[in-house]
């Protein structure tokens, strides 16, 4: 049995957290490839030291003055070395630090300097566990295009880790062709424990953060909502994808298509079983239809209206091709006899939004082309739908009854969810009355 672990940065951002991590770890002698955060933030007015190396980077393309990059650089030493000595840990981490200093004043990248805070933190972890360090730049690669090498990482990766029972790798970073270092987006070493998790082949990827996994519902909208206890891949797509975010979305294809579930779990209560996220989940095992809701504020609905526009053969295609020539990729396409809908977000549509729509009209001569901004949608999501009957009568009288206007409705090919958009100011309101039907019922 083998177990990758990651651990996020609030889970190792300070000495405290550290031992919680270590005594997780040594629970368990199949935790053996542990991929760490850079140090997060400890309480709510902190600042992660990933957002601290960004601001150093930014102070010296900016010519800071020196007192004000050596205050920056200091702070930062100051996390590392607080965790060290807190640790009571006999690691001289100075010669480290001297050198990361002088990479950044002598024209390191960006992302090099954003992927030091993992790196460092790394060194403190193995050096604590007692475990072997292995450098993600060695063993995670990109193409010179910027995309992740799959191949050729799994390849080193997988041999690598083979020669060593136990083993740090820091997250967020690996390495380029030429010699440079360059970064995931941000959160990305969820991204780096699934690579690993496929790379050793594990048979659970454990994602340890500072939540007992994903929640039915947002906790912001939803008082208290009930944690989910499995999840397939899937439905995390359609959740995460609409705003519910714990894991990086990108976390989830390495680790799916070698078929290694991932468990989320909380550093603070380990004793909490968290979420699995499985690829099939046979038989519905919750006592609730659905999974879980999501949604996101800031959509505009173009609404192209034509009479007999249903035998017009290419029409659809001339409205998407005007959005495509504007670089814009639409979210959902709901359409009736005469009228066709593109759903996407506003900001998106701002950048081109008269032009996008004179080519419209110049390539489909319509009746008419209306916009409505403002626009919520919401996704209930559930892979019990399928063989629930009614759900959706349920979700559209939750809504109805919360005397809320449904304004489109778009239920997945799969039935895998059911997507209602609403006027952004009933977006809370509606949440709570689909939660209220298929949970507090
Ligand atoms: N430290 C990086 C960030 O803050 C990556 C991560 O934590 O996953 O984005």
């Amino acid at each position: 049995m083998v177990k990758v672990v990651k651990f996020g940065g609030s889970s190792l951002a300070d000495a405290e957290h550290f031992r919680q991590v270590a005594s997780i770890i040594k629970a368990d002698p199949s935790r053996r490839y542990v991929v760490p955060s850079a140090p997060g933030k400890r309480f709510k007015e902190d600042i992660k030291v990933t957002d601290m190396l960004y601001k150093c980077y930014e102070l010296i393309r900016g010519r800071a003055t020196k007192e004000e990059i050596d205050a920056q650089y200091t702070a930062i030493c100051d996390r590392y070395k607080g965790i060290i000595s807190d640790l009571g840990l006999d690691f001289d981490i100075s010669g480290e630090l001297e050198y990361v200093k002088n990479a950044m004043l002598h024209s390191a990248g960006r992302d090099y300097v954003a992927s030091r805070g993992e790196y460092l933190n790394g060194l403190i972890l193995a050096k604590y566990l007692g475990f072997y360090f292995i450098d993600a730049e060695n063993v995670i690669f990109f193409r010179d295009n910027g995309s992740f090498d799959e191949e050729k990482t799994n390849q080193v990766l997988s041999e690598e880790l083979k020669a060593h029972k136990y083993a740090v790798i820091p997250g967020f970073y690996g390495g380029m062709p030429n010699g440079t270092v360059k970064t995931f987006s941000r959160g990305g070493s969820d991204i780096t424990g699934s690579i690993v998790a496929r790379a050793c082949c594990a048979d659970l990827y454990e994602n340890w953060t500072d939540v007992s996994g994903f929640m039915m519902a947002d906790p912001r909208i939803i008082n208290n909502p009930r944690a989910i206890e499995t999840i397939t891949y899937r439905e995390l797509r359609e959740l995460s994808y609409m705003g519910a975010t714990v894991l990086h979305e990108d976390a989830i294809f390495p680790v799916r298509n070698a078929g290694i579930p991932i468990n989320i779990r909380n550093t603070n209560r380990p004793e909490d079983a968290g979420t699995m996220i499985v690829s099939q989940a046979s038989s519905y095992d919750s006592e609730h239809v659905i999974t879980g809701i999501a949604g996101k504020k800031g959509f505009s609905v173009v609404t192209v209206e034509k009479d007999m526009m249903n035998a017009e053969i290419g029409f659809g295609r001339k409205i998407l091709e005007s959005f495509e020539d504007f670089g814009l990729s639409f979210e959902h396409l709901p359409s009736g006899i005469d009228t066709m809908s593109v759903v996407l977000p506003t900001a998106a549509l701002d950048e081109n939004r008269e032009r996008v729509l004179q080519a419209v009209q110049r390539r489909t001569a319509p009746d008419s082309i209306t916009v409505e901004d403002g626009v919520a949608l919401l996704a209930i999501v559930g892979r019990g739908m399928v063989k629930a009957k009614g759900t959706a009568a349920r979700v559209f009288n939750a809504i109805s009854g919360a005397d809320i206007n449904i304004r489109m409705i778009d239920q997945g090919s799969c039935e895998l969810n059911i997507i209602v958009g609403i006027d952004e100011h009933d977006f809370e309101k509606a949440i709570n009355a689909i939660y209220d039907e298929f949970v507090n019922d």
